[in-house]
């Protein structure tokens, strides 16, 4: 109360001056302890596939030295590992310079449609593998956006290849893209992801954009993921100003909506 009336009675400068600083160090703290943290976890996370590669190359230079099919296996194994590691670090680059440029309005104008129709043609042979068919619903007139071609198709990648692998007990994924008002009346395009797999739970949700966030570390290994796809995602989609909205029904599928500011002239034709 009497700090209260303190502030009203004239210290109202100085306080908030306080308060500011106060709060920028509490922000610091938080940053500071959210890079050691990453740094931690991209540690561990090439540590792990580093032991295996070397346990392995000590068992080829001792026991197995003579064994053929074992050496054969133990080869595959290391391929495998070595791959993972190449992911991790071709992610963390990735993500490093996305940061670098998080301050950077992206100014060319580009079609969302030709970027989405290129990364379905891509992951045709992904989803042929798996056995899921890719339908798309989109407009044939163009979807122009300010943006990073090679940026906007790596958020793409992303969400379909994990709509496919995630999804794969579905029998298909959709892909359809609307118009819609945003805030303060501007025209959007929503990009819809829908694939009929078994759906995340409601907990998870808030999370899935968090760097090395998985839901089942077992199952994202086993997909050669990295946990580190939809962080990527969301630090470009900050970028364009653009939002992530994830919504899901467990047993049912999962639905990821991408909305990004549509370049007016072209919406008035929709
Ligand atoms: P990962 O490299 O593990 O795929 P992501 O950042 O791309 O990492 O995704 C984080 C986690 O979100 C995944 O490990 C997975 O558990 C979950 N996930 C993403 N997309 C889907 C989906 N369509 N259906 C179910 N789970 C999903």
């Amino acid at each position: 109360q009497t700090v209260e009336d303190g502030r009203e009675k004239g210290a109202r400068r100085a306080d908030g001056f306080i308060l500011v600083a106060v709060r920028d160090l509490t922000e610091q703290r938080r940053l500071e302890r959210m890079r050691a943290d990453f740094v931690a976890n991209a540690s561990h996370e090439l540590r792990t596939p580093l032991a295996s590669l070397t346990g392995f190359i000590e068992t080829l230079q001792g026991p197995a030295r003579e064994d053929k099919d074992a050496r054969e296996r133990f080869l595959g194994i290391m391929l495998e590992q070595a791959g993972r590691m190449r992911r991790l670090i071709d992610d963390l680059l990735s993500l490093s310079r996305i940061e670098l440029r998080a301050h950077v309005r992206p100014q060319a104008e580009i079609d969302l449609g030709s970027v989405i129709r290129d990364t379905v043609q891509a992951l045709e042979p992904l989803a042929a593998k798996l056995d899921v068919e890719i339908r798309t619903d989109l407009p044939q007139k163009p979807l122009t956006i300010l943006g990073d071609r090679d940026e906007m198709a790596e958020v793409f990648q992303n969400i379909v290849e994990n709509a496919l692998k995630y999804g794969a007990s579905g029998k298909y994924i959709d892909i359809s893209v609307y118009s819609e008002i945003g805030p303060q009346n501007a025209p959007w395009w929503a990009v819809k992801v829908k694939d009929y797999g078994p759906g995340i739970e409601a907990a998870h949700l808030p999370r899935l954009t968090e760097r090395f966030y998985r839901v089942d570390v077992a199952t994202s290994r086993e997909m050669k993921g990295t946990g580190l796809g939809l962080a990527i995602v969301k630090h470009i989609l900050t970028r364009h100003r653009a939002r992530l909205d994830i919504e899901s029904t467990v047993g049912e599928g999962a639905c990821f909506y991408v909305r990004i500011p549509a370049v007016v002239r072209e919406l008035a034709n929709v």
